[in-house]
């Protein structure tokens, strides 16, 4: 395809260039409505006034909360104890989906709202999430043909679906997709849902709640919070520098997953009845097992399901796992139970074993699930439960129990309907504006993601193409802050490994909240896969000495 430059770039970005990079180089925001970086002492004058909201957890729920309630205009203050998404919602199966097998817990409700979701969140952040197929084989003795079939027309017809191809049967001895399966499966369906990098989805949430005012810091923990005066007042432990200060709220959130009910006894000494479930999933990632981009989800003999899917080029990732988890939420690790598990159902399905020494990686979560009583943990509700808390003439706090990444954005919603009485100034007209604004770097849903790769590309020449690719990945529109005007990969190096610059690096810092090794290579990116050790020792140097200029 040919592209004209000028021409395909107007209209991409508005008014401004295609790539507004003079004498910008390298951090200066320049693309969307970004705001400049609120600086430290501006964050010191704020803590005496009082936010409308304080939410507290860095995960999708309070970003999402954050971002929402920051664009109806309230002044929004939001802590997170460590990095944003280092909580659950890092750990996800990284699926933007309706969830199949909620159909068959009647979970209509949900499932729709989910359904309905994809196309939205795809199109405000089409860098970071993307269709995907899903391959469900039928196998003799499990759920019956027609029923998957029957699922599937539901699943196809319950909301929502516009761009996403429907569902189709397959004959499994010729398409593609049977090459690597055992023979005992000849039919099979294929199904849409989406893909979405989970940690880096948090992230865009917080830059654009910040972008709209939100305060967002990481590394502050909540010790304690008390009603005062009609406010709540919060005392935060700076966990970096050891200092604690008071910060003062109209309303409380407390986003805290996993960690929900420790917050309310521990933190907020509130008498809400903690009703948490935590069940933990946990995923295995091998070396790629197929060479076809499509996904699978198989059945077990146990009622369960799981999915195999393409990850990070090389890999395929599999999972997850649904049990009972009564530990500290930051513990969590997968166990050797789970491991034959995992092992055990994929080799049901691929012709050749998967076994225990394959296995890469691993990593395990807990998600935070509202207690219905269900006798087994994969038949707990997904769906999310609010509780508001809101004595006469006392501050209001709502606690979030459950829910899913893929409806973080109407959780949100609802969560700012039942706070609204106390809070008189949000903006009404901006109520539902998250589903319609693109996220940081997602602003070129009418382009598409391949045209953009070519437009990089164009302007870049010199650059690897799978250097481009992957920044538009994970930055969309926002990779011009990263390559900036460098004409060669030199000017933008050293390089630390795979394809991770320092001028990345200097980006995440800057604008991402990234303070350690971590931070960058399992929730920024996953970059942790590809980089040996002499490599993230260099990285973590460099880190250590941009900290300190
Ligand atoms: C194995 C697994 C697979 C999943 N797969 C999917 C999927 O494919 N698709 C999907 O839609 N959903 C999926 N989910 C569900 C989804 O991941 C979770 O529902 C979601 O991430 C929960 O987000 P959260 O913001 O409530 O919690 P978290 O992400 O855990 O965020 C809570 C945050 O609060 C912080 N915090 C706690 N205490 C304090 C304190 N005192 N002060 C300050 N901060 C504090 C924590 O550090 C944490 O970062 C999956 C979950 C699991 C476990």
């Amino acid at each position: 395809m040919e592209l004209n430059k000028t021409e395909d770039c107007k209209g991409l970005f508005g008014q401004q260039d295609c790539f507004p990079i003079d004498g910008v180089f390298p951090f200066t925001p320049t693309l969307g409505n970004a705001r400049v970086l609120i600086s430290s002492p501006l964050e010191a004058h704020l803590t005496d006034q009082i936010y409308d909201i304080a939410i507290i957890g860095g995960g999708i729920n309070g970003t999402g909360i954050a971002r929402d309630a920051a664009g109806r205009n309230l002044s929004v203050y939001l802590c997170e104890q460590d990095d944003l998404a280092s909580g659950t919602s890092s750990w996800s199966t990284k699926l933007i989906h309706g969830g199949l097998r909620y159909l068959q817990h009647f979970e209509f409700r949900l499932v729709r709202e989910a359904l309905i979701e994809r196309e939205i969140l795809w199109g405000i952040a089409p860098h970071i999430i993307w269709p995907l197929r899903f391959v469900l084989p039928y196998h003799r003795g499990l759920r019956p043909a027609w029923i998957l079939r029957l699922g599937l027309f539901i699943y196809d017809h319950l909301g929502g679906r516009k761009k996403l191809p429907p569902t189709r049967t397959l004959d499994l001895t010729s398409d593609i997709s049977g090459a690597p399966l055992k023979g005992n499966s000849s039919i099979g369906f294929e199904y849409s849902d989406c893909w979405v990098e989970d940690s880096r989805l948090v992230v865009l949430n917080a830059m654009d709640a910040r972008d709209h005012g939100a305060i967002i810091e990481t590394k502050h923990k909540l010790i304690s919070a008390d009603r005062e005066e009609n406010a709540w007042k919060l005392t935060i432990l700076n966990q970096s520098t050891g200092q604690s200060k008071s910060i003062r709220a109209a309303t409380l959130v407390n986003a805290a997953g996993p960690w929900v009910a420790d917050v309310l006894s521990g933190k907020i000494r509130s008498n809400t009845k903690a009703k948490i479930r935590m069940v933990q999933g946990s995923h295995i990632v091998v070396p790629r097992l197929y060479e076809h981009d499509r996904c699978y989800i198989f059945q077990n003999k146990d009622g369960r399901i799981i999915f195999a899917i393409p990850y990070e080029q090389d890999f395929t990732l599999i999972g997850t796992t649904d049990r009972d988890y009564l530990g500290d939420p930051s513990n969590v690790t997968i166990s050797q139970e789970e491991i034959d598990y995992l092992c055990a159902a994929a080799s049901e399905y691929f012709s050749k074993p998967i076994v225990p020494n394959d296995i890469i990686w691993t990593y395990s979560g807990v998600r935070p699930l509202y207690d219905d009583g269900a006798s087994k943990a994969q038949e707990a509700t997904r769906d999310y439960v609010l509780k508001l808390d809101a004595p006469t003439d006392q501050a209001p706090l709502l606690s979030i129990f459950g829910g899913k990444i893929t409806t973080y954005r109407r959780l949100a919603e609802a969560a700012l309907e039942k706070l609204s009485p106390y809070l008189p100034h949000a903006s009404e007209s901006q109520t539902g504006w998250t589903g319609k604004t693109a996220l940081p770097g997602g602003d070129f849903e009418r382009v598409g993601f391949q045209k953009l790769v070519d437009l990089y590309h164009l302007q870049y020449p010199n650059f690897r193409k799978e250097l481009i690719k992957r920044l538009v990945r994970a930055y969309g529109t926002k990779t011009v802050m990263i390559l900036g005007n460098a004409t060669t990969e030199e000017d933008i190096g050293p390089f630390f490994g795979a394809t991770l610059s320092s001028s990345e690096v200097r980006y995440l810092m800057a604008h991402e909240w990234a303070m350690s090794v971590h931070d960058i290579l399992w929730r920024r990116s996953k970059l942790g896969l590809q980089l040996k050790a002499h490599e993230v020792e260099a990285l973590e140097a460099f880190i250590t000495a941009e900290q300190q200029r």
